[in-house]
Parts: structure tokens; sequence; C-alpha cells
């Protein structure tokens, strides 16, 4: 399986909501397309699941037009629409009706599909009652009813409770092994955990494809984060006179070390900290979160 996104630009009215958009996805992939609110990502997933035209440019999924390969895809939209007085049963008969899955194979398919998002048991309970996290969950089934070789999901777990969160993030993990994801979120951690490929866009544009490994390097070479007490203030005068030093940020008794080499030079900056007797409360390299790198990205 390989999807393709070519040059996507869709606009509202004057608003250009995504400018000249491509990426492309493998087979067995699981990709976060990252960005703040209104940054376009609800736009690229309804036109890669077809829910939506794009103003120009295409999807393409194996070579053939993502309208005519809609079997291949699953869409998890970020508001999913239920009736509260429907049982999950009936949801997802309901659903999988709409996108003309036979009768006969439906009979089979939901007990099975409840069964792979854990609400076995629940398929007689009233969508009314459900969690925010089960709610989702019945989603992903609906999502994933017509066994979609690739799933596209739009804030899965943003909007959740630390609970269901954690129930949805189990359950995508499961999904991955056998299936290609494609999912968006505004919250970096909830990508971190599944994905090892970002795609980040900001106003309608990619502004990044790279992996977390890679972007964590990138970021926080030879950087040093020591942390001092009160009276251990005057040694950052010292640092600032290393040779190996190139740059010293303060910020209270934290102090970001910019140095030439992180390998040979943290051992030679840890034994002037124990020369001087400094009180060391943190040390520590390579500190910059994905959090802090998503904001300078995005900000
Ligand atoms: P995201 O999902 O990243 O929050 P969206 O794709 O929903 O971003 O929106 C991208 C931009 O397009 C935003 O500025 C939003 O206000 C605008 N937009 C989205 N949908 C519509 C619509 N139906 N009509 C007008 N503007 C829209
Ligand atoms: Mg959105």
């Amino acid at each position: 399986m390989k999807l393709e996104i070519r040059n996507v630009t869709k606009t509202y009215k004057e608003k250009i909501a995504v400018n000249n958009f491509s990426m492309e996805l493998q087979s067995g992939e699981c990709v976060g397309l990252i960005g703040p609110n209104g940054a376009g990502k609800s736009t690229i997933i309804k036109v890669i699941s077809d829910i939506i035209n794009a103003n120009s440019g295409e999807v393409l999924l194996n070579g053939n037009k993502i309208s005519q390969m809609k079997r291949e895809i699953g869409y998890l939209p970020q508001y999913p629409n239920f009736f509260n007085w429907m049982t999950a049963k009936e949801t997802l008969a309901f659903m999988g009706e709409l996108s003309g899955i036979p009768k006969e194979e439906l009979v089979k398919s939901i007990p099975e599909i409840l069964i792979k998002v854990g609400l076995k048991g629940e398929e007689n309970s009233k969508v009314g009652t459900f969690s925010g996290g089960m709610k989702q969950r019945l989603g992903i089934a609906q999502a994933l009813l017509h066994k979609p070789s690739f799933i596209v999901m739009d804030e899965p777990v943003s909007a959740l409770d630390p609970i269901g969160r954690r129930e949805v993030l189990n359950l995508i993990e499961e999904i991955k092994k056998d299936t290609t994801i494609l999912l968006s979120t505004h919250i970096l951690s909830d990508a971190e955990e599944l994905c090892e490929r970002f795609v980040v866009i900001k106003n309608g544009t990619k502004i990044e494809d790279t992996t977390i490994t890679e972007l964590l390097n990138r970021n926080s070479e030879n950087k040093i984060n020591v942390e001092i007490t009160d009276k251990d203030q005057p040694w950052i005068e010292v640092i600032k006179k290393l040779p190996y030093v190139q740059e010293v940020e303060v910020i209270g008794y934290k102090i970001k070390i910019n140095v030439d080499n992180i390998k040979n030079n943290k051992n030679m900056l840890l034994k002037n900290a124990l020369d001087h007797e400094v009180d060391i409360v943190k040390f520590d390299i390579n500190n910059d979160t994905l959090e802090d790198i998503f904001l300078t990205l995005v900000v």
C-alpha cells in the first residue's frame, strides 16, 4: 500500500486552509500529522478520506484516485456523530449499511469488531451511556468495520480524559500491528507515543516531515543543562569564561550551556563544577523535549 498526497490546496472562500500540501505514506507506517488548532489538519484528512474535494492536487492510493479506493480507507472524524438512543450494535449496523456493506457481512463483522475495540458486553448498551473513551472506541470500530488497510484518525485522543486517552492509545497500538495509520493531533505527546514519523503543519503549509529521533538529535546537540543552588551563582561567571563554552543561558537556578563538543566537554564541565564545590541539583544533556521543539517550530 502506498498513499500519495500531491500538491493539495483547499480554500474556503478566500481562506487558504491547506496550501500545496504533499506527503507519502508507506504500508505499515504510523504517521502523526501535527499542528496547532486551525493549521489545516482536519481539512487534509477530509480530502484524504474523500469527504471534501480539494481545489487542486490529488490523493492516490496505490496509484488510483482515492474516490475509487474508498473500501481501502477507514475514517474517524474529529467529532463522530452518534445517536445516543441507539445501541453500539445498532450504531455499527446503521453506519455499515450507510457505507454499503452487505447485511450478511455485518452480522459477522460487527461482533468481531466489538471484541477488537474492547466493547464486547456493551453491544446492547445505549451510546448515550458511554464514556468519552468508549464513544471514541466505537468510532474506531465504525472506521474499521469494512476492514480497510489504511485508517485516518482526526484527533483520536485530544478530547479525552486521562482514562479514555489511555484506552484509546492502547487500542491504536493494537490496530497499528496490521493497519497503516495517519492520525492528527495538536498535542505532540499523543503522537510521540504512537508514531515514529511526524509531519508538522502550520497555517496550511507543511513545515516538517521527520522522525522523532532526527528531531531530538537536531535540536539539542551540544547542550548541557545544570541546576544549581543560590550560593553557587558566582560559578556562572566562571562557566562563561571557559574556552569550550559557546553560550550560557540562565533561567533562575537553571543554566543551559552550549559547548563545542558534548562528548568531550560534559565531563570537563562536571569536573569544573566539583572543583568549585558547586552544589549540583541536576546535570543532564540533550534535554530539549519534543514539546519544546514543537513549540519552536509552530509558534
Ligand atoms: P485543524 O483541524 O488543524 O484545526 P482545520 O482544517 O479545521 O484545522 O481548519 C483550517 C482552517 O480552515 C482554519 O482557519 C479554519 O477556520 C478554516 N476552516 C475550516 N473549515 C472551514 C469551513 N467549513 N468554512 C470556512 N473555513 C473553514
Ligand atoms: Mg481539526
